[in-house]
């Protein structure tokens, strides 16, 4: 297979979430995974619901996922394509021109229900004179442009659904452009995907009769065969069964970085949700590239569960080995021959990232560990047969075998109160990892009840 070229093509008009996620994930982990090339467009030809403000956003949200694109494309910036385009769609016969106005075409709708007829628009433009058009716009109307469907079933072979079909006869001829002379969606999207060689478009099963339209417009400018391979993935709904939008911010990227939830497992969960696996952490995109199976993708709608990705986030984090972690313990100090061990000893405790910094503080910092009246003979004790520096892995086990043998203690009743002082936790990591991390020093001054 030549390498593909895909592309994911928000447009921003919004924050992006965790179902754009995964169009953008699933269109750059196939990428990666073909020796492919993934390219950013966005389809920002709406001027009115378009933002920079929403690009950056989104550049920043794909960024922290580590999606790195290729290449990136600005619609607003490659009108003269699409105007060239609609030129030879003109001289084609394709492109004709159209003037009713939005309550006209609603009540025609309206009359085509009544009549119990399907409410595709019936092309009364197509049969206007020239003279019919003049008078029209010497009324002050502007015509909107329509594509002229063949009227036919278009086939495609989708990578994820399987042979599908359409009849375009069961569609309206669709506006490719305004009346203000901008352009929809859905022209400039081909003109782009052929222009950019697009081999594979991987998008949400919302654009499925789009797929139909895009098809013969591919043809109508490239010739048969023009257009790209498609694969429609299922959508992403809420725990709730809602859909997510990315005008009300629902479970946005932005949002779930704040919560703390690790990029690696929102990607993982954008990828996996609706896949014949159980969701499970991986430690890098390239291992998430390299189980990728489109055809593993389920058909049936997804649901997405907060609890669910926070649990895999959490995980994630438990796999991480040191290098993995190292730059962003590094950023809050924790450096030093302390640091990997200490990473090793924690990581399985943490729920999110900065939990990390709690357990810093445990084995380099202050603590008060909480008063234990009823304990204070038994830790000064403990305190007492603390064997010597250095500590090690072994000395946990040494020290609290012989504090058994003179206390008579066992189970909680021996390690609790250990516990309790050393740390000023219920619970935790390991002692044995911790305690060589805290020191004598430390741990000798907490269990007589010092702050430490
Ligand atoms: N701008 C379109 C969207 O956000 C892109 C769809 C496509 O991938 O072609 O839905």
């Amino acid at each position: 297979m030549p390498h593909p070229i895909v592309r994911f093509a928000p447009s921003p008009t919004g924050a992006i979430h965790i179902g754009n996620a995964r169009t953008a994930l699933l269109n750059c982990l196939y990428a990666e995974k073909h020796h492919g090339d993934f390219i950013l467009r966005f389809d920002d030809t709406d001027a009115e619901r378009s933002r920079e403000d929403y690009a950056a956003a989104i550049e920043v949200d794909l960024a922290w996922l580590g999606i790195v694109p290729d290449l990136t494309l600005r619609q607003s910036a490659r009108t003269s394509l699409y105007d060239a385009a609609a030129v030879r769609l003109r001289a084609a016969g394709r492109l004709y021109p159209c003037y009713e106005t939005a309550e006209e075409l609603e009540r025609k709708r309206r009359l085509q229900q009544a009549r119990g007829r399907p409410p595709v628009y019936d092309r009364a433009a197509l049969a206007l004179s020239a003279q019919e058009r003049a008078a029209l716009e010497a009324q002050g109307r502007r015509p909107h442009w329509r594509f002229l469907l063949d009227r036919k079933t278009v086939r495609w072979d989708d990578l994820i659904r399987g042979a599908s079909h359409v009849e375009t006869g069961s569609l309206s001829d669709p506006v490719l452009i305004r009346a203000d002379g901008s352009y929809l969606y859905t022209l400039p999207s081909v003109v782009d995907d052929l222009d950019c060689k697009v081999s594979l478009v991987i998008r949400g099963e919302d654009h499925v009769a789009n797929t139909a339209v895009q098809i013969e417009l591919f043809e109508a400018l490239g010739g048969e065969g023009a257009a790209p391979r498609f694969a429609h993935h299922n959508l992403l709904a809420s725990a709730s069964g809602e859909g997510l939008s990315k005008r009300t911010g629902a479970l946005s990227i932005g949002g779930l970085r704040e919560a703390g939830v690790e990029a690696l497992a929102v990607a993982a969960c954008a990828v996996q949700i609706g896949s014949s696996a159980a969701l499970h952490p991986v430690a890098s995109l390239r291992q998430l590239a390299s189980e990728l199976d489109l055809a593993q993708l389920s058909r049936s709608q997804a649901r997405f569960d907060l609890a669910e990705l926070e649990a895999l986030s959490a995980r994630t984090l438990h796999g991480f080995d040191f290098e993995a972690a190292r730059e962003r313990l590094a950023a809050h100090d924790v450096v030093g021959a302390k640091a990997e061990p200490f990473w090793l000893a924690v990581r399985g405790n943490l729920r999110v990232f900065l939990d990390v910094f709690d357990w810093w503080r445990v084995v380099e910092g202050e603590i008060a560990p909480p008063e234990q009246p009823a304990e204070s003979e038994f830790l000064a004790a403990a305190a007492a047969a603390l064997p010597p520096e250095p500590l090690d892995a072994t000395s946990w086990s040494a020290w609290t075998a012989a504090l058994k043998e003179s206390s008579g203690r066992k189970g909680r009743a021996l390690f609790h109160p250990l516990r309790l002082a050393l740390t000023g936790r219920e619970d935790g990591p390991e002692l044995a990892a911790l305690l060589p991390l805290i020191g004598r020093v430390r741990a000798s001054a907490r269990l007589r009840g010092r702050v430490a």
